[in-house]
């Protein structure tokens, strides 16, 4: 696994969110999506519900995954929870470009502990890992 070869802080900050994940669960009656990523047997099941002001109001997520999928499911839903659709777009092309080791200015002010992900542009197999839960959301907005 991949993760051992990250440096320890990156390690801490996923390990913390793939343990005690942010957002866990399930949301009844708002939109909902499914997506895998069959290369690591990933799963997310993603819930959000939107305002008038077209903001996400409430976001949640379920399904099992790697340590990996996981953090960045939680890390996400605190990114993106109480921000405008439009935002969130931007910050998922953010993400995308962040892991794959491109450089994003001010990234831990965008988007938050997500950041510490940048890690696994050394690990290509694992980006899809990582950007299985921003995917998710993308779909689920579209
Ligand atoms: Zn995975």
């Amino acid at each position: 696994m991949a993760l051992s070869k990250l440096d320890s802080l990156y390690r801490a900050v996923i390990l913390d969110h793939s343990s005690h994940p942010h957002h866990k669960g399930v949301l009844d009656g708002a939109v909902s999506l499914e997506l895998n990523n069959p290369t690591c047997g990933d799963v997310i099941r993603l819930f959000l519900r939107l305002n008038d002001e077209e903001k996400i109001e409430e976001i949640a997520f379920d399904g099992s995954g790697c340590s990996i999928s996981v953090a960045s499911a939680s890390m996400m839903t605190d990114v993106v929870l109480k921000k405008k659709v439009v935002e969130v777009l931007e910050l998922s092309e953010k993400f995308s470009q962040l892991v794959q080791g491109e450089e994003v200015e001010k990234a831990e002010e965008l988007l938050g502990d997500a950041a510490f992900l940048n890690g696994v542009s050394k690990f290509p197999q694992r980006i899809k890992c990582a950007t299985l839960a921003w995917n998710a959301l993308k779909k689920a907005l579209e």
